[in-house]
C-alpha cells in the first residue's frame, strides 16, 4: 500500500486535511489536553478511549488498538483500498496525485505479480467449472459437502493434472515464466531449462489479502500424493506468518461481532462460513504467529480458538496462550469432543457449534480444566502437581490484573492458599527448579519452554522501552544509536522500526510511519506515539542504560562490539596507534561499514578507519 504515493504527496495531503474535522464528521470529539477524545467508532464503549492528535495528524484507540492517520481512517470507516482512500482525500485536500518514478517502478513489479496471481485464480476457477476436466475436484468438494455458493464465494478452483497448463495459459496472456516463478506459481526445472507448474491435480484455495488481491494459493491433493496441503511459498507479496486464510471474507463479520474465530484448516473455514459462522479464519498450515495475532487484534477485541482435541491441538493451544497473552488480546478456547470443526459442524450442526462457542472458557481456565483432569485434586500430591503444571502458564500472563484473578481462581478451585501459589510463581520466575520430588513428569517439557521464553519477554520489553523513548523524544535516538544498531533488536518488528528511526533520526512519528512497509511496525509506532512511556523523567537515563546493557549482554554481535570498543579505548590510552588502527578496522567490519576482504586473510585491512 506504500509505494503508491510519494512520501511528499502523502505529507501534503496530510498537512491540508484537518484530522479533527475529518473524524469529527463521524465521531463527537472533545478537547482533552493535547488530544481530542471521543467514543471509538470501531468498537463498543461507554467511556472514550479514542484519541486524535490534531498536530501530528494521528488517531489511536486504546480500547481496540486501532489507529492510523487520515488515510487509514477513511479506509477503515468507508471500507476503501488505500488507493481509493488516497483519491478521496486528495480531492478533499485539493491535491493532485502524481506517482514518484521509484514508487512507480516498484509498484509495477508488484502490480504485475498481483495481476498474474489474479489471472491464475481465474484460470483455476475455469478448470473447476469445466464439465470434463473439473469433475474430480467437483466430486471431491461435493463429498466434503461444499456447496456451489461457498465454492464461488471462496473462488475455489482446480489445478489440472499436468505439468505446464498454467504456464502455457498464462504465457499466452503475456505473463512470462520468470514472473510466475517470482509469484510462487512455477518452479525452475532441476536442470535449469524451463519451468513447471507448482500446483498439479489439486483443489485450489486462493489466498486473498485485505485489499482483496490474490497473494497466493493453497492446494489440496486429489490422489494420495504428498503433501496433502500445499501452500504457495513466500513471495514479495505473500508472507505466511502475517496472513490469515479467509480474513478478507471474514472481515465484515469480525467487525460486527468484534470477535474472531480461529480454526486450523481451510476446509474448517469453508464449512464454518457455510454454516453461518462467517467470522472464522485459519492460520496458513503453520503454527499461529505473533504477527497474525496482531492482525487479529486490529480487527477484533476478542478471539476464540477452536482446535482439535488431539495432542497436537493441545500443544497448539498452549503456544497460542503465550501469543495472545503477549498481545493482550483476550482469547477463549473451544475443544471439540472429537474430530475437527468441519466434521463437528456437519454432524451436529451450527446450533451445537454455537453452543460450544458460548461455553468456551478463557484459555487459562481451559488449562486449569485439562490439568485438573490429569491429577486428583483431592489428594495433597495431586494439588502439588496441579499447581506445578499451572505455574508456567500463570507466569505467561502479562496483564497483572488478569494474573491476580487467575491466581485466585487456582487457589479457590483447588483449595490451596493464594500465598503458596504466588510463592511458587516467584520461585519459577527466579528460575529455581522445583524440588525433584515435586516435579511432575509431563510438565518438564513445558518448564523448559517457559524458561527460554521468559528472558525473551524481558528482552522484548527492553527493546520496546528503548523504541518508545526513541519514537517520542528524538534526543534518545542518538543515545541508543551510539550503543546499538538496528540488528541488535531481536524482535523482527522492533528491528524494522529501529532501522527506520536510525535511518532518519530527525523524522517525526507520523513521517516514520510512511517509511515503514511493515504493518506491524506501523502499528507499533502509533501505539508508542500515544502511550505515555512507563518511566518518569528522572529515571529515564538509568532505565535506558539498563535496557541497553540487557540487550548487549544477550547479543553476541553487540557483545563483541562492546568488547572491541573497550579494547580500542584501552589501546588509545596506552598510545598503541597500530593496535588502535587494527582494532578500528575490525570494528568497522563488524558493523558493516567496510567489506570483509574476499580472499583469505582479513588482516589486509588497509582501509582507513574514520570512525
Ligand atoms: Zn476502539
Amino acid at each position: 500500500m506504500r509505494g503508491y504515493l510519494s512520501v511528499d504527496i502523502k505529507d501534503e495531503i496530510r498537512r491540508r486535511i484537518d484530522l479533527v474535522e475529518l473524524i469529527g464528521g463521524h465521531v463527537a470529539l472533545k478537547k482533552a489536553g493535547r488530544y481530542y477524545k471521543g467514543l471509538c467508532p470501531f468498537h463498543q464503549e461507554k467511556t472514550p478511549s479514542f484519541h486524535v492528535d490534531r498536530e501530528r495528524g494521528l488517531w489511536h484507540c486504546f480500547g481496540c488498538s486501532r489507529g492510523g492517520d487520515a488515510f487509514t481512517f477513511v479506509m477503515e470507516t468507508s471500507n476503501l483500498s488505500f488507493a481509493e482512500a488516497a483519491e478521496t482525500l486528495a480531492r478533499r485536500a485539493g491535491v493532485q496525485i502524481v506517482r514518484s518514478p521509484d514508487a512507480a517502478k516498484q509498484a509495477s513489479e508488484r502490480d504485475r505479480m498481483y495481476r498474474a496471481l489474479e489471472a491464475a485464480a481465474t484460470f483455476f476457477r475455469a478448470q473447476l467449472l469445466d464439465p470434463e476436466r473439473g469433475r474430480p475436484a467437483r466430486d471431491y468438494l461435493a463429498r466434503r459437502g461444499v456447496d456451489g455458493a461457498t465454492a464461488e464465494r471462496f473462488r475455489l478452483g482446480y489445478a489440472p493434472n499436468a505439468w505446464d497448463e498454467l504456464l502455457r495459459a498464462l504465457g499466452n496472456k503475456g505473463y512470462p515464466a520468470a514472473l510466475l516463478e517470482k509469484a510462487g506459481l512455477a518452479h525452475l526445472r532441476p536442470g535449469g531449462d524451463g519451468h513447471y507448474d507448482v500446483f498439479r491435480h489439486r483443489v485450489i484455495f486462493p489466498i486473498v489479502d485485505l485489499q482483496d488481491r490474490v497473494v497466493g494459493f493453497g492446494g489440496r491433493v486429489l490422489d494420495g500424493g504428498e503433501p496433502k496441503y500445499l501452500n504457495s511459498r513466500e513471495t514479495a507479496v505473500f508472507t505466511k506468518g502475517r496472513t490469515l486464510y479467509a480474513l478478507n471474507w471474514a472481515r465484515e463479520a469480525i467487525r460486527h461481532s468484534d470477535e474472531i474465530v480461529v480454526v486450523e484448516g481451510n476446509m474448517d473455514v469453508l464449512t464454518a462460513h457455510q454454516f453461518g459462522i462467517t467470522n472464522a479464519v485459519a492460520s496458513l498450515g503453520t503454527a499461529l504467529t505473533a504477527e497474525q495475532v496482531q492482525v487479529m487484534k486490529r480487527l477484533a477485541s476478542r478471539a476464540v480458538i477452536v482446535y482439535d482435541a488431539d495432542a497436537a491441538g493441545q500443544h497448539a493451544m498452549e503456544r497460542a496462550l503465550a501469543l495472545f497473552e503477549d498481545a493482550d488480546l483476550p482469547v477463549r478456547a473451544v475443544v471439540l469432543p472429537a474430530g475437527d470443526p468441519d466434521e463437528f459442524l456437519r454432524r451436529q450442526g451450527a446450533e451445537a457449534f454455537r453452543a460450544l462457542m458460548a461455553q468456551a472458557l478463557p484459555i487459562f481456565e481451559y488449562q486449569i480444566a485439562t490439568v485438573a483432569a490429569r491429577h486428583d485434586p483431592k489428594t495433597v500430591d495431586g494439588k502439588v502437581r496441579i499447581v506445578e503444571e499451572l505455574v508456567p502458564a500463570l507466569a505467561l500472563v502479562g496483564n497483572p490484573v488478569r494474573q491476580a484473578e487467575y491466581i485466585r481462581l487456582v487457589a479457590e478451585r483447588f483449595d490451596v492458599r493464594e500465598d503458596a501459589v504466588r510463592q511458587r510463581l516467584r520461585r519459577h520466575r527466579r528460575g529455581t527448579p522445583p524440588s525433584p520430588s515435586a516435579r511432575p513428569g509431563p510438565a518438564e517439557g513445558l518448564d523448559v519452554d517457559v524458561a527460554s521464553a521468559e528472558p525473551e519477554r524481558a528482552r522484548r520489553r527492553a527493546e520496546r522501552l528503548l523504541l518508545h523513548l526513541m519514537v517520542r523524544e528524538r534526543a534518545w535516538r542518538e543515545v541508543v544509536a551510539r550503543r546499538l544498531t538496528a540488528g541488535d533488536f531481536a524482535d523482527p518488528v522492533h528491528r524494522v522500526l529501529a532501522q527506520a528511526i536510525m535511518a532518519v533520526p530527525q523524522a517525526e512519528a507520523e513521517a516514520l510511519r510512511d517509511r515503514l512497509e511493515d504493518e506491524a511496525a506501523e502499528r507499533l509506532v502509533l501505539e508508542l506515539a500515544f502511550e505515555e512511556p512507563p518511566v518518569v523523567e528522572k529515571d529515564k537515563e538509568r532505565v535506558v542504560r539498563d535496557a541497553i546493557a540487557y540487550i548487549v549482554e544477550r547479543q553476541p554481535a553487540a557483545r563483541r562490539r562492546e568488547a572491541l570498543a573497550r579494547a580500542i579505548a584501552a589501546a588509545q590510552a596506552a598510545g598503541d596507534a597500530e593496535q588502535v588502527r587494527h582494532l578500528q578496522t575490525a570494528y568497522l567490519k563488524l558493523i558493516g561499514v567496510i567489506q570483509t576482504s574476499r580472499k583469505g586473510g582479513d588482516d589486509h585491512g588497509q582501509e582507513e578507519g574514520g570512525a
